[in-house]
């Protein structure tokens, strides 16, 4: 359908090497958006650049800590240099240090800042120029259950995704008069790399999760193909400063 259709778009997934990235990339591919992979695992870079042209779609990748500007300006650069133009930016890089506030220390605190919230500043406004160039862009940040709730054993990593969401609403509501939106996808419980570690060091996560999430299971990464696409596409053209649960129902039982 037209409406959802990327044709002759160029998408730069953050942390689009595996997990939820992956998983948007493949849908904006599939929309017919040429992708840009930026990730610092050279080899998963490489895996997922062969998934996404095995769809039939444009892509690359390259490696970036995206905690540096210079690396974010240089996906941003890569992306327009490889694909000429960039109308759509998913932040989605991210990690988590597990600890309650007393015991995160200074370093840990600016590690996971840094990666999930000061990486999406930068990268958005690296991505502005090519933006405000074609006339329209897109900006997809990833936040989270902990954009809304609380957890003990995670307060940098709640804090980051709670500022994605007040980014999110600045930058909509700044770059509206740019024909750019910028909304946040709140994931709920999905099965991959990062969450595979939560389950193994939070005692009965994996239990917890099953019973309160009304759809009864993990999400998968490919649940976030459709909402990649729609908030890329022209489909969304008057959504803008929205944080979308992608939950299973979780968010929903308060
Ligand atoms: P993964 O661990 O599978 O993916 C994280 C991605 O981020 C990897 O591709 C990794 O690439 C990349 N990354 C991490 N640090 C950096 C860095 N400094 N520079 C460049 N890339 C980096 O986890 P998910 O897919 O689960 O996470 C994706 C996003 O979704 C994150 O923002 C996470 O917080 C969020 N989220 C996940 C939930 C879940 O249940 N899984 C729930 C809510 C939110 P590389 O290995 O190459 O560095």
């Amino acid at each position: 359908m037209k409406l959802f259709d990327l044709t002759g778009r160029v998408a730069l997934v953050t942390g689009g090497n595996g997990g939820i990235g992956l998983g948007m990339a493949e849908g904006l591919a599939q929309a017919g958006a040429a992708v840009m992979i930026a990730g610092r695992n050279k080899a998963k870079n490489e895996t997922a650049v062969a998934a996404l042209q095995k769809l039939g779609a444009k892509a690359a990748a390259i490696e970036v800590d995206v905690t540096k500007e210079a690396d974010c300006r240089a996906m941003v650069d890569a992306a327009v240099a490889k694909f000429g133009g960039l109308q759509i930016l998913v932040n989605n890089a991210g990690t988590n240090i597990r600890k309650p506030p007393e015991e995160v220390s200074l370093q840990e605190w600016r590690t996971v800042l840094d990666t999930n919230l000061t990486s999406a500043f930068m990268a958005s406004q690296a991505a502005f120029p090519a933006m405000t160039k074609a006339g329209f862009g897109k900006v997809i940040s990833i936040g989270s259950m902990m954009s809304i709730f609380a957890a003990p054993y995670s307060p940098a990593y709640a804090a980051s995704k709670a500022g994605i969401v007040q980014f999110t609403k600045s930058m909509a509501t700044a770059w509206a008069k740019h024909n750019i939106q910028a909304n946040a996808v709140l994931p709920g419980w999905i099965d991959t790399e990062l969450t595979r570690g939560a389950r193994r060091q939070v005692e009965g996560l994996h239990e917890r999760v099953l019973a309160r999430t009304p759809a009864a299971r993990w999400g998968d990464p490919r649940d976030f193909a459709g909402t990649a696409v729609f908030l890329a596409s022209a489909a969304s053209d008057f959504v803008t400063g929205a944080a979308i649960a992608v939950d299973g129902g979780y968010s929903t039982l308060g």
